[in-house]
């Protein structure tokens, strides 16, 4: 059998033909030269590219480009961006490229249910997919009668808790690559003028498949049955509140997503799990998961360049270099450590913190692309396009979402205990109290406007702005307001 290439998110074995098929791996330093990675993803990546290495079948090849890596005969499965793509194509030492592994949906079936389809929406997606796969469901029809339980779910947080009271991961032990990744790293930095963003820490995502094994087990056992009523909640307190993390795992290949949702379709026919947090949890993975990988593919590669809101503001310093204590505003403070520290925070400080922010100021999507892809641990390119410059910051005029993730701070005090503690008033749009994501949101509405008109989805908050008798003291605060931390 032709030795196999994998790619260092190609970890698991089910990108291999059999168990004991030769493997190479390449790890590239220039990788790091290119990007300012967050530290924590560095170390992740090549925790899990030596991890991997310990096996007597693999082979780890040093080079500082992939063509000077693979120097013999070599398969391989299909890579996960374009450019790695073009080049395995390119490549002579590549035999076969084969079909990609790693996600549920195959790429034929995905374009045969987008073909011809004027909305591409997940939703529609999803039971196909659950169809398709026999994902819960009770012979024809989906397990409890229903498709969707997001109306069980997407609670605020409970009244009064500071934390959700769910057991935490276990913590990761290191081990002795880890003490020579953070060595290397530490010369690289020294020696060589790569740079990092964020905070070296203790390793706190799955380098290996055990690790990644004992992660899902302990997930399904202790924080799946509380998944669903808090997936959208935030307390400053407990970032990690029900959530998987495993996110890490699968983007390396470490877990197959067959595997994951399988076992947790398996807790709530044990009893173990009730449906609403299960289908929540099924519907993130073959559903969410499998939808913004394929439309990476599926959009032509001009979509990430898309700016329909032709928003050109560079990302402010305090921003990219994660300065949390710059900001005073205490959801984007908290957030903003959160990303500096660990390199994760859930998907709701992504979407309605983060991105929320950079939508309201008009920062450019691109940019905001490449800081999502280097300062996550599970950032890679396949998940920015449909996250970032689609849903997030609504670059694509909708293309796959039906109106932009903008969200004043009514939202924020809703679904988390920020507001209580911030210098900023989530009621208040002008003046030293003006919550910046009240006031940003608004203008954001005044300022795209003309886009927006033709959105029925987005009549009803245009209404609301024509309504406000501040709207140019609004605008004038938050244009003073500029690149500023809030
Ligand atoms: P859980 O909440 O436990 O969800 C279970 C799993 O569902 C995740 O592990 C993930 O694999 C999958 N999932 C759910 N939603 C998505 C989605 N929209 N896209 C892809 N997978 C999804 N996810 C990444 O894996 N890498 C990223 O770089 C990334 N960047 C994001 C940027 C923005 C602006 C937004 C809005 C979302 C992004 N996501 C990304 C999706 C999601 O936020 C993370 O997958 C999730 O927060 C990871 O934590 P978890 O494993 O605890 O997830
Ligand atoms: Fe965030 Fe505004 Fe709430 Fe402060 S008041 S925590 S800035 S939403």
């Amino acid at each position: 059998m032709t030795r196999r290439w994998l790619f260092a998110d190609q970890l698991g074995p089910h990108f291999l033909d059999s168990p004991d098929q030769q493997v190479l791996l390449v790890e590239s330093k220039a990788v790091f030269r290119r990007r300012a990675f967050h530290r924590q993803k560095a170390h992740l990546i090549l925790s899990a590219l030596r991890h991997r290495a310990l096996d007597d079948r693999v082979r780890l090849v040093r080079a500082d480009t992939y063509a000077v890596g693979v120097r013999e005969r070599v398969t391989v499965c299909h890579p996960t961006s374009r450019a790695a793509r073009t080049l395995v194509n390119r490549l002579p030492t590549v035999a076969e490229v084969l079909p990609p592994r790693g996600f549920v949906t195959a790429p034929a079936d995905f374009t045969a249910w987008a073909n011809g389809r004027k909305h591409l929406r997940m939703e529609d997606f999803y039971r196909d997919a659950r169809q398709r796969h026999g994902v819960l469901m009770d012979g024809a029809e989906p397990a409890g009668g229903r498709w969707n339980l997001d109306a069980d779910n997407r609670e605020p947080p409970p009244r009064g808790a500071t934390r959700l009271g769910v057991a935490p991961p276990p913590a990761i032990v290191e081990d002795e690559i880890d003490e020579q990744v953070r060595a290397d790293l530490d010369r690289w930095e020294r020696e060589d003028g790569i740079a990092f963003v964020g905070n070296d820490g203790p390793r706190m995502f799955p380098a290996t498949r055990d690790e990644a094994l004992a992660r899902l087990d302990h997930f399904v056992e202790h924080r799946l049955a509380t998944f669903g009523p808090y997936e959208d909640a935030m307390l400053a307190g407990d970032p990690l509140m029900s959530h998987s993390l495993l996110s890490a795992a699968m983007n390396l290949g470490l877990l197959d997503p067959l595997e994951v949702v399988e076992r947790a379709e398996q807790a709530y026919r044990q009893g173990d799990a009730p449906l609403a947090s299960v289908e929540g949890f099924v519907r993130q993975i073959i559903g969410w998961r499998d939808f913004i990988w394929h439309l990476y593919w599926y959009f032509e590669p001009e979509y990430r360049a898309g700016n329909e809101l032709g928003a050109r503001g560079e990302l402010p310093r305090w921003f990219a270099e994660l300065d949390a204590d710059a900001v005073e505003a205490r959801c984007l403070s908290d957030v903003l450590a959160g990303v500096r520290d660990r390199g994760w925070v859930h998907h709701i400080p992504r979407l309605m913190v983060l991105g929320n922010y950079a939508l309201q100021r008009g920062w450019r999507p691109g940019a905001m692309a490449d800081w999502f892809h280097r300062s996550f641990v599970d950032g890679y390119e396949w998940v920015m396009t449909a996250n970032v410059i689609g849903m997030s910051q609504y670059a694509d005029r909708g293309r796959m979402s039906t109106k932009p993730y903008a969200a004043g701070g009514a939202y924020i005090n809703r679904m988390s205990d920020y507001c209580g503690g911030c210098r900023y008033d989530p009621k208040v749009r002008v003046g030293d109290a003006a919550c910046p994501y009240t006031a940003g949101y608004w203008s954001f509405l005044a300022r795209n406007e003309p886009v927006l008109a033709g959105n029925h989805r987005m009549r009803q908050p245009l209404n609301g702005l024509h309504r406000l008798a501040d709207v140019e003291a609004l605008v004038e605060q938050e244009q003073a307001r500029g690149s500023r931390a809030p």
